[in-house]
């Protein structure tokens, strides 16, 4: 029996769509279409499955606008990152599209023959995505799957499948075949775990919670199901006095309020060094009043409002700490709130170690490297984070001795299409994107064929 869900607005919380859940016997149903379709899809030439992409590609780009306004409409995200992210659908597509036929195997020396490896696809993959960022999370798990001959099934989060439902008809637009790209909402307990105990989903791709991350890796184990995970973070912005302090602290509430601080990347602790910080924080400060916290549809948004009422509830407990001072935000219905800078008292304190996933950030200061990169090091997250100075000495030692998947030196953009994105530690396993994603889609063979 399948449920309907209601799809709010969180800038004014009224109700953006009604939609269908997928239930279990659907999820059954759309596992087994999947698993039916990889057996056409893997065998398509590489040129031809390249072109499909490409194809896909160019019906995306031709919805922009439309995929932007439902990205808006449904996540608050602001009009400048929505566009954002359909480009980044497109580019990721178009990205991948090249690799079928570059998906080079190995010929490796061996007496009485030769030894040739392939990178034979999976099979079913599940990618099981967070409600943060619907399109690129997603596209960044099915572009380089499809490219590598799986298909796919994908969950999008309760609160924000709409540009997911849309993604999975333009794929059908653009020739795609039925059954390869195959989007399923519903709840992560039905739909998202069967992902989990399905036999024939062969991989998961998981982004969202720690918690839920370690859960499905468990569940993977009883069928040695391959996994990616992309979990939390709490991320460090590390400012040197030697830097750029008037740059650092104008990009500083952009890499953390961006997407109101809903961002697994985001730079939500501060570390400054000591002989620096009034002069940053003044700085700081007017960059943070200037953060345009407003209507996500107005171009000149920065920053619009949170997911939900819960997550709205959830960062609110953060406020106990000393505020240093905030932004502004709308008032009247939808989930906002303002920019917030907290002073916790030492590096003890809630706001500084767990993830907030709000527009809140921590401020610390420092007094020498050694002690810089073991704050930053004193986590269990390690996923992203950035390092302001002019010394370029300093910015090699440091960012080798940071223990995080993504670093940018004095920059706070951590993702790129091209690059290789994924978390040390508890912030995640395996990486996604780049060159490198497509290791997490194939599996190795090896064969040896005898001269005689
Ligand atoms: P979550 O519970 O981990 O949800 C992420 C996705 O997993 C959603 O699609 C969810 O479905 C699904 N899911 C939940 N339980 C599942 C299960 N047992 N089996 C399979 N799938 C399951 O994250 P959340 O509740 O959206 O956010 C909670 C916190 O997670 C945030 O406050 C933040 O700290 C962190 N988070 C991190 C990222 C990141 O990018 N690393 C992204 C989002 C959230 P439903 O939609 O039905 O819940
Ligand atoms: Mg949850």
């Amino acid at each position: 029996m399948s449920t309907t869900y209601d799809v709010i607005n969180p800038a004014n919380e009224s109700i953006a769509a009604t939609i269908e859940h997928f239930d279990l016997g659907a999820t059954d149903n759309a596992i087994a279409k999947a698993a039916k379709a990889f057996e056409s899809w893997r065998t398509i030439s590489p040129g031809d499955r390249g072109k499909l992409l490409r194809r896909f590609a160019d019906v995306v780009a031709a919805h922009k606008e439309e995929l932007a306004l439902l990205e808006i409409t449904n996540s608050g995200h602001a009009r400048g990152n929505a566009l954002w992210e359909v480009d980044n659908v497109v580019n990721t597509l178009t990205y991948y599209s090249a690799a079928p036929e570059r998906l080079f195997g190995r010929q490796i020396p061996v007496p009485g023959g030769i030894d040739v490896t392939f990178k034979e696809p999976l099979g079913v993959v599940g990618i099981i995505v967070p409600w943060n960022f619907p399109m690129p999370i997603a596209v960044w798990g099915f572009a380089a799957a499809l490219a590598a001959g799986n298909t796919v099934v994908l969950k999008p989060a309760e609160y924000t499948p709409l540009t997911a439902i849309r993604l999975g008809e333009l794929a059908l637009e653009a020739g795609i075949p039925e059954g390869v790209f195959n989007v399923l909402p519903g709840k992560g307990s039905i739909v998202g775990n069967r992902f989990v105990t399905h036999p024939l989903v062969r991989k998961i791709v998981f982004t969202g919670s720690t918690s839920v991350g370690k859960s499905i890796m468990a569940g993977c184990a009883d069928q040695v199901k391959r996994v990616t995970l992309e979990l939390g973070g709490k991320s460090s912005n590390i400012i040197f006095a030697d830097s750029d302090l008037d740059k650092a602290a104008a990009s500083a509430p952009g890499a953390v309020f961006d997407n109101a601080g809903q961002d697994c990347c985001a730079r939500s602790r501060i570390l400054v060094q000591k002989s620096v910080f009034d002069s940053f924080m003044e700085k700081f400060e007017v960059g943070v009043k200037k953060f345009r916290v407003e209507d996500p549809n107005l171009a000149t948004c920065d920053m619009g409002p949170l997911i939900s009422k819960k997550q709205f509830d959830a960062v609110q407990t953060f406020l106990d700490e000393p505020i240093a001072f905030t932004g502004s935000a709308p008032s009247g219905s939808g989930y906002w709130m303002p920019p917030t800078v907290l002073m916790p008292k030492n590096a003890q304190a809630r706001s500084w170690r767990e993830e907030v996933f709000g527009p809140v950030v921590s401020v610390l200061t420092f007094e020498d490297e050694a002690e810089a990169i073991a704050m930053a090091n004193d986590s269990e997250y390690g996923l992203s984070g950035s390092i302001w100075t002019r010394d370029i000495g300093r910015a090699l030692r440091v960012s080798r001795g940071v223990e995080t998947g993504n670093l940018s030196v004095n920059s706070n953009s951590s993702v790129r299409f091209w690059t290789p994105f994924g978390g040390f530690k508890q912030s995640g396993l395996g990486r996604e994107l780049g060159p490198d994603a497509l290791d997490s889609f194939t599996e190795v063979k090896n064969v040896f064929i005898s001269n005689d």
